[in-house]
């Protein structure tokens, strides 16, 4: 049974717009005039109210300060040359946010607080999603536990917010990657399958110390024996052996399962791909380099879309790609951004009308 809920609008007596350019904005810096806040107590959703951005109020006992009950989702909206609004996929985010809480042991977030709520915001906030190519309006939702009381143990109280930010194009320029034998970022039993908020924190060192040795990131592999491949730093990873594009599979539950993964893989289909989820070995990658079968290797995920890599270390051994003569990767981006911004036809129903 689905209840209706009563979201309150309190609009915001003017709107930051007029004070900012929305071209070519950096990432996650700039916020819009509205925001959606939501409480959960004593087993149900309340104060679900649209409001004015805004600061929260907060006790230093905060239980997500101290222990960690912290979820959140990356969507985006897009306008089409007729400048109608769309959110690409936020069902997908929807079904994952629980998920990711069901593994934190948080609340549900009901369909209608965290679609309609959504589709609310972002109407409201319509002319804040920039209209130019490349550019998009980012969807942050987010939730915490929100009891006064440092207690190990799952709180009593919530907070559900969205909120929404302009941002620019993403110049993802081809990244050197270092392939990561000494920290690792989820274990099979852990928590690398939910978007929690520890999950980032904890793999900060190992970035700063790829970036100290001139790399952008890590490769992150398994926990037990640094033999297969997981992911990107926050991305998914999809290599190009032959015709056949291969991505981790999510057996284990170390994956994060993207949302642009899954796009990719369709996309991938669609240009004629044979594309497989499985184990991958980095000596089948190093065996691949080595007799030339091994063509690309790229990154996938909501804020950077689709980034080449044009170089993977593994110990001494570098691997160099010439990024020019790609055609899976600049296809699965191209075809992406156009049926994001209308130019292409949305066959599988990714674009949710505002
Ligand atoms: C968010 C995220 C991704 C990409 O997911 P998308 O839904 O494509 O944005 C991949 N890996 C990690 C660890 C992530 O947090």
């Amino acid at each position: 049974m689905t209840v209706a809920m009563d979201i309150a609008i309190n609009k915001a007596e003017s709107s930051k717009l007029q004070d900012l350019n929305l071209d070519n904005l950096p990432f996650g810096r700039y916020f819009s005039d509205h925001m959606l806040e939501a409480d959960y107590e004593n087993g149900e959703w309340k104060n679900i109210e649209i409001k004015p951005y805004q600061p929260l109020l907060m006790s230093p006992s905060l239980a997500a300060l101290h222990y960690g009950q912290a979820i959140f989702e990356g969507v985006k909206a897009y306008k089409d040359q007729n400048g109608n609004a769309f959110i690409f996929r936020p069902q997908d985010n929807f079904r994952r946010f629980n998920i990711s809480a069901e593994r934190m042991q948080m609340p549900v977030v009901p369909e209608e607080l965290f679609m309609e709520g959504m589709k609310k915001l972002v109407g409201l906030d319509r002319n804040w999603i920039p209209s130019k190519p490349d550019h998009s309006l980012y969807i942050r939702p987010f939730m915490f536990s929100s009891d006064e009381l440092i207690g190990v143990r799952p709180s009593d109280n919530y907070k559900f917010m969205i909120i929404l930010s302009p941002t620019g194009p993403y110049y993802g320029a081809p990244m050197r990657i270092y392939v990561e034998e000494k920290y690792s970022r989820a274990a099979s039993g852990g928590v690398g399958y939910a978007k929690a908020a520890g999950n980032y924190g904890a793999a900060m060192l190992a970035t700063a110390e790829a970036k100290k040795k001139g790399y952008d990131q890590v490769l992150w592999m398994d926990a037990s024996e640094h033999k297969y491949v997981q992911e990107i730093g926050t991305m998914n990873v999809f290599f190009i052996i032959g015709n056949t594009a291969i991505t981790p599979d999510l057996s284990q539950e170390t994956i994060l399962e993207g949302v642009t993964r899954q796009s990719a893989i369709t996309l991938l289909k669609e240009m004629g791909y044979q594309v497989e989820e499985r184990t991958l070995s980095i000596d089948e990658i190093i065996a691949a380099y080595k007799d030339g079968s091994l063509k690309e290797v790229f990154g996938t995920g909501t804020a950077a879309t689709v980034t080449m890599i044009r170089e993977l270390r593994y110990k001494d051994f570098v691997m160099e790609f010439d990024t020019d003569k790609w055609k899976a990767c600049p296809t699965v981006k191209s075809w992406l951004t156009d049926i994001r911004e209308g130019r292409r036809e949305d066959r599988y129903g990714w674009m949710w009308a505002v």
